[in-house]
């Protein structure tokens, strides 16, 4: 299987572009850089930083780790209204449950959600400070909550990892799927057609299948090979194991005579 097929769909670069990632308060610079290689990695490059306690600062680079571009481009801010002012729909980030004043919904769905906002203009995503998250005042900026579903006993994500949870479901959200090769995709309903036809005339020429009394063994093969979706090379197998069990082609073969053995065929 070749590893390095391309994607069959990039993500909308211009959503990408719109969706903003809100540090608010952040104590750590590691993390900021860390942040700012989560996003790189998921297309995103919109960071901005609300009052962060060290900033710039080497750690932030050396975690950013190739994603200074990101970092340096970041904008900072005194206030979180500041950082929102052009914003059409906030998603704050929370880490706790006893926050129960906002419904909480998890990343996918808060993804879809921005995803589909960003349409209208710059969207952000807010990260709380290390030690304390976000304060009822900020999360009260923010039209919806985001809450990553984790251990009830240890909820809290380290501050890069949420951002790069929520990046990769924003990435997703915006389009972005994995081709099957052409091998590996299922085969096309003639494909599948040749294939039932194929069994058909295998198990009639071996007597299993009684032409004047088929009943539904074709139905029920017909539904465990849907149902397991096979690919061009299983296809082909199947297909070259038929043709070498068929009994029309061994030589010396009697005529069929049909076997009475169904007792599965009876349902629908
Ligand atoms: N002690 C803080 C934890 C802050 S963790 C608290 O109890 O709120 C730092 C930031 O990471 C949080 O403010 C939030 O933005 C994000 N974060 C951590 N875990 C998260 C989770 N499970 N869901 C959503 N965001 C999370």
């Amino acid at each position: 299987m070749n590893e390095s097929q391309p994607p069959a769909a990039e993500p909308d670069a211009a959503v990408l572009s719109r969706l903003r990632v809100v540090l608010v308060g952040a104590q750590h610079p590691g993390n900021i850089g860390a942040a700012a290689r989560a996003m790189k990695v998921m297309g995103l490059s919109d960071l901005a930083l609300v009052a962060p306690e060290r900033y710039p600062d080497p750690e932030a680079t050396a975690r950013a780790s190739g994603a200074d571009d990101v970092l340096t481009a970041a904008c900072v801010h005194d206030t979180l209204d500041a950082a929102l002012a052009d914003c059409v729909l906030s998603i704050g980030t929370s880490a706790r449950t006893r926050r129960t004043q906002w419904p909480l919904i998890d990343a996918r769905q808060a993804a879809e959600r921005a995803v589909a906002a960003a349409a209208g203009g710059p969207v952000a995503l807010v990260f709380g400070r290390e030690r304390s998250g976000l304060d009822n005042a900020e999360l009260d900026r923010c039209q919806l909550h985001l809450q990553v579903p984790t251990n009830p006993e240890y909820s809290s994500l380290n501050l890069a990892a949420a951002v790069q949870v929520v990046a990769y479901e924003l990435r997703m959200a915006s389009g972005h799927c994995i081709a099957a090769d052409d091998a590996h995709r299922p085969v096309p309903a003639a494909d599948m057609e040749g294939l039932f036809q194929h069994w058909h005339d295998v198990l009639v020429a071996a007597g299993f299948l009684d032409p004047a009394e088929p009943r539904i063994l074709m139905r029920r093969l017909r539904r465990l090979f849907n149902r397991a979706a096979p690919d061009r090379i299983e296809t082909n197998i199947l297909r070259g194991a038929l043709r070498a069990l068929d009994p029309r082609r061994l030589p010396n073969r009697r005529p069929a005579k049909p076997r009475v053995t169904r007792s599965d065929d009876t349902d629908d």
